[in-house]
């Protein structure tokens, strides 16, 4: 394949469309650090939504090559040459991985927007520098975090350490393809873990390419494999592996619900999810700047085309400014029109696949029958370019029971809900099986908090919404997962905590 290095980033959409020119495709997967076809020889063709172009065939990987790569980790992990490693020399092969990330940015950026349709200015701007961040964060904090040791009598000690889980397998969304792998391949890696990462089957190809990268940066074989293929495939046999010691994911409420089935059904390996979200958005009538708030609830339904976990796709309104926020909205959203992707002045791009566009129209669809209020958007755009475009929606009178306000969409369509007091809009955010994040905006600091503090959900922003970085936590309460990404905390799910005990003669 061609390897492109970011010397030069394109400015216009011709640049980027020549960039796309030169640039190979790997579909082959990684194991014990090379790139093969799949055991069974089977292969799925990898299109983009941006026009229906096809990009290349991919490794359909099943259980033989689950077999090969967990043996592959098994046997490195085993060996001692990643996990026994010191700490600080873990962190500076990841360290030069994220170089090499960032070297090439580009090239990642563009393969991100082609695979699964997100504008390329922020695959460029967001989608690398975030998954750069997220390993150099990682790999920094390993060689400073500290084991304990216990409160003992004075002829004892009790020592309190950490260590690597094993083999740590990694299934991953095709919403943030290279931010979500980051999140997990970081502090697995970094904690001395060898990982096999299977990627979203509509979003193989970053991860594929990142294999070679982190080769190149001097992660042993074996240590980092990725196995590209369908869910009930190899994604299935990895999470019913016998030999496979963590199960972390991001994806879907139901499909986390089915991981921890089959964990209970093979060897009790430990699981971490991160799964789906319906994110109230609460504005109260005193928000300090209503026109600020419009425009981040704008962003909050319609950056990356709505297919972002945390979208802020409940909006609750208090009544009294309803009707003006609704209008404030509308005017937010005209900068959110979809455009070609590899147009860098495009805010909003291509829906990743035919099915999940059909699945945004059928609830567009959903939201009329069941009363809701079109009020914008909701309409294909752009059909004649053979891509999958739709213009952002809302729905104002929406009642938090309807199908649009429960069920996770996971596109551009927002449900606008109105409230009356600050108890109302408590009790209707938390009336969801989700919780993930939440927002309140007011200038009434005691409302802020009161309100915060009564929100069931893993991330709160005040005046703001999605906010936060590596330092924070990420993840959620009720059906929106389990453990967390991002921060020390991430640590906790890579390693176990052993006590070792003397008792001094
Ligand atoms: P998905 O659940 O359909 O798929 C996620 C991954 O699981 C894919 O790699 C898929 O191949 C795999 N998979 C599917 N069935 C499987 C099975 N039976 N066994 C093993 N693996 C299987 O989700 P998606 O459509 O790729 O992503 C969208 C979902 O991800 C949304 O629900 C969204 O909220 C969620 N998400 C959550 C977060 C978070 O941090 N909480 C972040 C991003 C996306």
């Amino acid at each position: 394949m061609n390897s492109i290095d970011s010397l030069t980033t394109p400015t216009d959409c011709a640049g980027w469309q020549s960039l796309a020119q030169q640039l190979g495709f790997e579909g082959r997967a990684y194991v014990n650090g090379q790139y093969q076809w799949a055991v069974s020889s089977e292969t799925f063709v990898c299109l983009s939504p941006i026009d229906g172009r096809e990009l290349t065939s991919v490794a359909s990987c099943d259980v033989a090559d689950a077999e090969l790569a967990v043996d592959a980790a098994r046997k490195a992990f085993e060996s001692g040459i990643w996990s026994q490693l010191a700490p600080a020399d873990r962190k500076a092969v990841l360290l030069r991985f994220a170089e090499l990330i960032e070297k090439h940015g580009d090239e990642l950026a563009l393969l991100e927007t082609l695979d699964m349709g997100k504008p390329v200015s922020h695959a460029r701007t967001v989608d690398v520098p975030a998954t750069v961040r997220a390993i150099r964060w990682t790999a920094e904090a390993i060689d400073k975090v500290y084991g304990e040791l216990a409160a003992t009598p004075y002829n004892q000690i009790g020592m309190i350490s950490r260590e690597p889980v094993g083999v740590v397998a990694a299934i991953v969304p095709w919403n943030f393809p290279m931010i979500m792998a980051s999140w997990k391949i970081a502090p697995a890696l970094a904690t001395g873990n060898s990982v096999i990462l299977k990627p979203s089957e509509k979003s193989p190809l970053t991860a594929i390419r990142l294999a070679a990268l982190a080769t190149e940066a001097g992660i042993p074989p074996g240590v980092f494999n990725v196995l590209p293929g369908y869910g009930h495939t190899v994604g299935k046999a990895l999470a019913l592996h016998m030999d496979v010691d963590c199960l972390v994911f991001t994806g879907s409420t139901n499909v986390a619900k089915q991981l921890m089935i089959y964990a209970g059904q093979s060897n009790m390996k430990r699981v971490y999810l991160e799964a789906g979200g319906k994110s109230p958005n609460i504005v109260f009538a005193n928000a300090p700047d209503l026109k600020k708030a419009a425009a981040e609830a704008a962003t909050a339904i319609a950056f990356n085309q709505g297919e972002v976990c945390t979208a802020g796709s409940r909006l609750l309104v208090e009544e009294s400014i309803r009707v003006e926020f609704v209008g404030l909205i509308r005017e937010a959203l005209k900068t959110w029109r979809p455009g070609h992707p590899l147009d860098p002045a495009t805010t909003c791009g291509a829906i990743v696949d035919q099915a999940q566009l059909d699945r945004i129209i059928e609830y567009i669809g959903v939201g009329q029958s069941e009363g809701a209020r079109l009020v914008e958007g909701g309409g294909r755009m752009m059909e004649e370019t053979g891509g999958l475009y739709v213009q952002p929606a809302v729905f104002d009178g929406v009642r938090n029971d309807m199908r649009i306000a429960s069920e996770e969409i996971f596109g551009p369509v927002l449900s606008v809900i109105g409230f009356t007091t600050a108890e109302e809009a408590i009790a209707i955010a938390n009336d969801s099986i989700f919780g993930l994040a939440a927002a309140v905006w007011t200038s009434d600091l005691n409302t802020a908090h009161k309100v915060a503090r009564a929100l069931r959900a893993g991330s709160v922003w005040i005046n703001h919404y999605d906010g936060g970085d590596m330092t924070a936590p990420f993840g959620g309460f009720k059906q929106s997962g389990n453990g967390r990404d991002k921060s020390l905390h991430a640590f906790d799910k890579y390693t176990e905590l052993k006590a070792t005990w003397l008792m001094l003669e």
